[in-house]
């Protein structure tokens, strides 16, 4: 089987431990095609099928969510009660539908929300993001005052064109 320049630039992509399949799968599939010369469209259609096959969520619609969480009480809690009344659409995440899924959960980064926009500015980038929850330990008083910060916190976080729920479990 011989393969064009363009092709074998493109199989390079690849990673190594990979290449040697992934060279033997695009020749498989231009075998069957009756052809022995493999071009750049042989090599990124199986590309693009191998993908499809590791990502077969990739391009449904999703409504994503991030959940931020207060850096202080996360010394005491590991977050398993914010991410089970997500998995159970339960109190603050009633309302989502099966769509629904988390893409991004962390903490505040300490007073004053220190790393909240940086994280979201990195987030948006690349993923589109529906909700954005604060922690109830962040909005509700049982076990410590709210976060002082909050208001700010919202505000930043609505100028970024983003929607905010205040809370997730209870
Ligand atoms: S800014 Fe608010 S959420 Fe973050 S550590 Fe301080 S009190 Fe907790």
């Amino acid at each position: 089987m011989q393969w064009d320049t363009e092709a074998l630039k493109e199989l390079e992509k690849a990673p190594e431990f990979v290449r040697d399949m992934a060279k033997r799968k695009v020749e498989g599939e231009v075998s069957k095609k009756g052809k022995d010369l493999v071009s750049l469209k042989d090599v990124q259609e199986v590309f693009e099928e191998y993908m499809s096959y590791l990502e077969p969520d990739a391009k449904k619609p999703s409504t994503n969510i991030a959940i931020i969480r207060c850096e202080r009480i996360a010394e005491a809690c590991p977050g398993s009660a914010c991410l089970l009344s997500l998995e159970n659409r339960t109190v603050n995440f009633k309302g989502y539908g099966e769509d629904a899924q988390l893409v991004a959960i962390f903490t505040c980064g300490g007073c004053p929300g220190r790393r909240i926009s940086r994280l979201l500015n990195t987030l948006t980038k690349t993923v589109k993001v529906d909700a954005v929850h604060l922690s109830s330990c962040m909005v509700r008083d049982e076990y410590q005052p709210p976060c002082p910060h909050r208001e700010e916190i919202v505000t930043m976080i609505r100028e970024k064109g983003l929607t905010v729920v205040e809370g997730t479990h209870h």
